[in-house]
């Protein structure tokens, strides 16, 4: 691994890695979720060892591409509302993407990747709350899409991702998110992206395989949401 330039105890970033590392079961893979950061805090992370990073806007993601280039090849995950004109841009940019919303993007996605030869690992994002401005699958729409995952080649379905709604007491969150393994496990899918900063010993306790964390390891972002 590059040697880089370590945190400082101004820098509490090497402290929560470490921190979280201890408290993660090894099924759980930790996304650095670096939108709003700058490549140098990337950077920074790089050099205590992630390489899991995290983006939800193309354009931010691409320009930190660029400024990263130097470093070993590191895994770029799609977080954010994926827009259907940007999809190209997407697919070029990101191995994986956590947000797969919808069957007419699952199927414009599909196009796109077989023309450009690639072969993306896809969460498919569920919605099992009403939560006004999130978007995602029902979970009985997922049901009777089911036998169709498998046609999506070349896309690689792997899991399901799902976002808590604000304001859900800390039981509720659990058992969202054990709603959300127990579909994933009834759709045959294995992974599962789930938990963010705030409730992610909840999404841990229910099987997450992916935890996105942005302010619980590099504290808060310089820019707007999402
Ligand atoms: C911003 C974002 C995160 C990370 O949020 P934090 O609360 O900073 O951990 C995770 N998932 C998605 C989809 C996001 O947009």
């Amino acid at each position: 691994m590059a040697e880089g330039p370590l945190a400082t105890a101004a820098d509490p970033l090497g402290e929560r890695l470490e921190s979280l590392r201890r408290q993660l079961p090894p099924t759980t893979h930790l996304l650095a979720v670096s939108k709003g950061q700058p490549s140098s805090r990337m950077r920074a992370a790089v050099a205590l060892g992630m390489r899991s990073f995290g983006e939800s806007r193309q354009q931010e993601a691409s320009l930190k591409q660029q400024e990263l280039a130097d470093l070993e090849p590191l895994d770029w995950h799609f977080i954010g509302r994926l827009q259907a004109n940007k999809a190209r841009a997407v697919l070029r940019q990101f191995g994986t993407l956590h947000s797969l919303d919808s069957w007419a993007l699952a199927e414009r996605l599909q196009r796109i990747a077989a023309e450009e030869g690639l072969s993306p690992t896809v969460f498919l994002q569920v919605k099992l709350r009403p939560d006004p401005g999130k978007t995602g699958f029902g979970p009985q729409e997922l049901r009777q899409l089911g036998p169709r995952l498998a046609q999506l080649e070349p896309l690689r379905p792997m899991g399901l991702m799902t976002i808590a709604p604000q304001g859900l007491a800390t039981p509720e969150r659990l058992a969202l998110f054990q709603e959300c393994a127990a579909l994933a496990t009834e759709l045959g899918l294995k992974e599962l992206s789930m938990g963010m900063s705030n409730d992610w010993p909840e999404a841990v306790a229910a099987g997450s395989t992916w935890l996105r964390l942005g302010s619980a390891l590099f504290g808060s972002r310089s820019s707007a949401e999402p």
